[in-house]
């Protein structure tokens, strides 16, 4: 590998490109045919992918050239920068790279083949997920949140080895452990972190705990118990994760009959955003062997963005539809002269953050009125539940976000304490739910992140956080609607264009005029 910085990045992007357009091709390919023989080649380009960057002399060299860069072109350095980073969170020797490869392997074909037992029928995550949603049956629904837990049994011990195994590449690179070096690598401080995270545990403790007690009058006469005999699994999901339904906001009905695409043509026209191109390379319905969830994804990084959807005309999928979209317009609108290793979004929070705001629209009294064509003052009492709903789903996701985030962090500090005990604590602690009597069982293995998206739930916080401020900003200091033409235009010039020229935080600074400050996010949750 070159020592000049320019030639050095010139070699590593071609390559890179390469492989990029290879892998996100062959991801397309198999999402959208399922056959076995994308799946394959999906495996073996992400593999090769991987290989480019666990190179322990490109990583050296990146690391020297980062170190040791004088040049005053603060593009170059960002690149460097980025190539460093990203070689360096592959850095590990041959034999961890395949123990660690192997146990993710094990451990993600336990979670893809696990199939609840009730009553010795085999039931899927939606079936769960429907039946802890809607039975009034205090027994159906504990029988069935116990048997969801049981993945947890299956893969434990898997976890406790891949994090002692990450802990050790992350401890041969000088880290304490794979959780700081996690939050090192992707640019957040752990102690910036730390303390954020402190902040909003005394912020939503308030108002979470007087919505934990409405939610447990609901709950309790839902199931026709008393409010002291709730249990985890009368929360209508399997962690208590999201909100249950307040009150019931008839959306559906309005959606029942109108073409999620037309919808999305007309809020992203009104915005003075053209995704024409988008829709016309995306794959938008639901097909026999297609992948069943929803994505974007930037193949080339010189203009070919696409999304999967599985569209039906309904306000869910119309909502989904237009949070691709906001991941795809800022994709499209990363100014094509950055160099090919910046034009990304600095951090996926950063674009989550863009996909969540133009989600939110579907709330949005004046979307409902000019869009969707109801009744204003129909619209006004709809978009007022609605955004009580959300609210709720805003405390009620942070305070699981805490439960995840402190987890974590023990997990890698010793991966062999007494976890069990461990996660009862901090869901009491955190989200107030009773802890099951006499229960022992890894629980915490149960969630699927914590196998195989180590250290990254905090990010979604923080998306929402940077979301919130952004919707401050334009109402403040914009005086302007999200749904409107100079809206669009902003967020091209200021949020999208610069790609990852910056880190996350300093571009959250110089597009709001402020570092990323909760405040925001807590105003809304008060
Ligand atoms: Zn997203």
């Amino acid at each position: 590998m070159a020592e000049d910085p320019e030639t050095f990045i010139h070699e590593v992007t071609e390559r890179l490109r390469t492989l990029h357009i290879q892998f996100s091709g062959a991801m397309w390919q198999s999402a959208t045919t399922g056959t076995e023989q994308a799946a394959q080649r999906e495996k073996d380009t992400k593999a090769e992918l991987m290989r480019f960057w666990a190179d322990k002399q490109l990583y050296e060299t990146a690391k020297e050239l980062h170190e040791t860069s004088t040049t005053d072109d603060p593009l170059q350095r960002r690149t460097l920068k980025r190539i460093y980073l990203s070689s360096s969170k592959a850095q590990q020797d041959e034999a961890t790279i395949e123990a660690i490869t192997n146990l993710e392997t094990e451990a993600q074909r336990c979670f893809y083949n696990f199939r609840a037992l009730v009553d010795g029928k085999s039931i899927s995550d939606n079936e769960v997920e429907n039946i802890l949603r809607t039975s009034r049956d205090s027994a159906v629904v504990r029988q069935v949140w116990e048997a969801s837990k049981r993945i947890g049994e299956e893969v434990a011990d898997h976890v406790r080895e891949l994090a002692h195994l990450r802990n050790k590449s992350a401890r041969a690179q000088g880290f304490r452990d794979h959780f700081q070096r996690s939050l090192v690598l992707n640019e957040i401080e752990e102690a910036h972190l730390a303390a954020l995270f402190t902040e909003l545990e005394k912020a939503s403790r308030k108002p979470f705990l007087r919505l934990k007690k409405r939610i447990d009058r609901i709950r309790a006469e839902h199931f026709s118990i008393d409010a002291a005999d709730l249990r985890p699994w009368h929360y209508g999901d399997r962690f208590f994760q999201r909100a249950p339904e307040l009150s019931k906001v008839p959306l559906d009905p309005y959606f029942a009959d109108r073409d999620p695409v037309e919808l999305a043509l007309e809020t992203y026209d009104g915005m003075d955003i053209d995704v024409r191109g988008i829709l016309d390379r995306s794959d938008l319905y639901p097909r026999e062997g297609k992948d069943q969830h929803a994505f974007c994804i930037d193949i080339d990084r010189e203009g070919d963005v696409r999304t999967l959807n599985n569209l039906e005309p309904s306000h869910r999928w119309t909502s989904i539809l237009l949070h691709e979209l906001g991941h795809a317009v800022y994709d499209e609108h990363i100014d094509p002269k950055l160099p090919w290793i910046l034009r990304t979004p600095p951090h996926p929070l950063s674009t989550e953050a863009i996909a969540l705001l133009m989600q939110t629209q579907t709330y949005d009294h004046t979307w409902l009125s000019s869009v969707l064509g109801i009744k204003d003052d129909e619209a006004a009492r709809l978009s007022s539940a609605a955004v009580e709903q959300q609210r709720a789903q805003r405390l009620v996701f942070t305070r699981w976000a805490l439960v995840m985030t402190d987890f974590e962090r023990a997990l890698y500090a010793d991966p062999d304490r007494d976890l069990d005990t461990l996660w009862w604590d901090l869901v009491e602690k955190y989200q107030a739910l009773q802890r099951p009597e006499n229960r022992s069982a890894p629980d915490w293995a149960a969630k699927y992140h914590i196998a195989l998206t180590p250290v990254y739930y905090h990010s979604y916080e923080i998306g929402h956080l940077v979301t919130s401020q952004l919707q401050a900003f334009l109402i403040g200091q914009m005086g302007a609607r999200l749904g409107q033409p100079e809206v669009g235009q902003w967020l091209i010039e200021n949020y999208f264009r610069p790609g990852a020229s910056q880190d996350w935080a300093s571009h959250v600074e110089s597009v709001t005029g402020e570092a990323l400050n909760p405040k925001y996010f807590v105003d809304t949750i008060q």
